[in-house]
């Protein structure tokens, strides 16, 4: 089958064109801000009328009202815990929803990698909008129609593995999914397929390449054999940052994107493109907001805070969403001529820990090791932090001194390195965590 033989829904840029969707990517900012205002002006209707009535309990008691939108920052937020609360005083799916199970056109669950797994589901709407967003990243890898690409993302309830198939056949692009490389075999086998179908674009966690890497070695193979000049998607914060980013391109001879964004949000994936300023959204279905995690209110762009993230447009309603992920945000125009605004993923506030009043993440630490041979380590479980120095377990042979004190260098607090033997942490299948439990 052509091109040309394709239904009008399957119709696509020109292979050359710069966007999916140049129309929606460039909308000047003037009018994306006023159209978010409308569109909020909108789910604010819907909450007070329809009504939505976990948002509209939680808008009253707060002294909001229907005829009066306020400030984005005068909304209360609404984090994950909320919702799971919600659910569990008004089971089974909680008061929150706007889509039910007999509305939905798509189900799936989160994988539970904070938490209890969350059940989500699409309406229509939410579909059309993940589908969009979802072609918009594969178009900004570079690959086209005719290419390849495979992605070891979760299979069978996870929410994306759900609905992938639907973007990959809305782009022209062959999807190669082959889940985790949940053991050494089933890594193996992933590898082998690799080397054999030559996929033009890949997408994992940083964690899911080590060990692919490792297994790789391991059976006298080089994972370079097949990633080398192509487009790759990471998931790891840390290569946001040009330093470790260019390490790891030259490693493997690839291209990548920076990965982000809400599972819980429909097709809420984002990726940054090759300037890597930080992670574009669609400015036409959400504004970001990045606040004060006590007050809630926004601070100035380039300071740290809590991503808050309000939808407009979908069936689902995200009111005041507070991710509860660690980020920078801007504004600031991107080369590439995508406009909305972008941030930058530091890391979860369940994971920062307070050391005199100073906010440490697991990537500072990573940053700061970076340039020393870039061990792995985990921050020690919150139980043994006591606030007044940083409690950290890194695997080293000898090198717990040094790591000490350029630590305790660049993050400006007291570091405790507790040296533990090289390959004691476990490596993640999915997304690895910086911090013991
Ligand atoms: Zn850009």
């Amino acid at each position: 089958m052509t091109s040309a033989d394709l239904p009008d829904r399957f119709t696509r840029p020109e292979s050359d064109a710069r966007f999916w969707n140049e129309g929606a990517q460039t909308t000047e900012t003037a009018e994306l801000v006023r159209r978010a205002a409308a569109g909020i002006g909108e789910e604010w209707k819907r909450i007070w009328e329809q009504p939505v009535a976990f948002y509209r309990r939680r808008f009253e008691a707060a002294g909001l009202s229907a005829g009066e939108i306020p400030p984005l920052d005068d909304i209360p937020r609404t984090t994950k815990n909320d919702l799971r609360a919600d659910e569990v005083a008004h089971p089974p799916f909680g008061s929150y929803r706007t889509v039910g199970i007999r509305d939905a056109v798509r189900i799936g669950g989160s994988t539970g990698t904070s938490g209890t797994p969350v059940i989500m589901m699409f309406g229509p709407r939410d579909l059309q909008a993940a589908i969009e967003f979802q072609c918009r990243v594969l178009w900004r890898y570079g690959v086209r129609p005719g290419d390849s690409f495979t992605h070891s993302w979760p299979q069978g309830f996870y929410i994306s593995s759900t609905s992938t198939a639907l973007w990959f056949v809305r782009t022209g692009i062959l999807e190669i999914p082959v889940g985790p490389p949940l053991t050494p075999d089933v890594a193996l086998d992933h590898i082998r397929l690799w080397a054999q179908l030559r996929p033009d674009g890949f997408q994992m966690t940083s964690s899911q390449l080590a060990t692919y890497d490792e297994v790789a070695r391991e059976n006298g193979m080089d994972i370079r054999s097949f990633l080398d000049g192509k487009a790759i998607g990471l998931l790891d914060a840390i290569f946001q940052f040009d330093g470790p980013r260019a390490r790891i391109e030259r490693a493997y001879g690839f291209s990548m994107r920076n990965m982000g964004g809400v599972g819980d949000i429909p097709g809420y994936g984002l990726t940054d493109c090759e300037h890597h300023t930080g992670l574009h959204t669609p400015g036409d279905y959400s504004v970001i907001q990045v606040v004060d995690p006590v007050t809630g209110r926004s601070v100035p762009e380039g300071e740290r805070g809590h991503l808050v993230i309000t939808t407009f447009g979908l069936d689902n309603v995200f009111m005041r969403y507070d991710i509860e992920d660690i980020c920078t945000m801007t504004t600031a125009p991107c080369p590439c001529g995508e406009t909305g605004p972008r941030y930058t993923l530091l890391g979860r506030a369940t994971d920062a820990v307070d050391i005199n009043g100073r906010m440490v993440l697991p990537i500072d630490v990573q940053l700061a090791l970076d340039d020393h041979g870039a061990p792995e380590f985990q921050f020690a479980p919150s139980a043994e932090q006591d606030g007044t120095a940083l409690r950290l377990r890194v695997e080293t042979e000898g090198r717990g001194a040094e790591y000490q004190t350029v630590l305790t260098e660049a993050l400006e607090v007291p570091v405790d390195v507790a040296e533990i033997g090289i390959g004691t942490l476990p490596r993640a299948s999915f997304k690895p965590r910086r911090v013991a439990t």
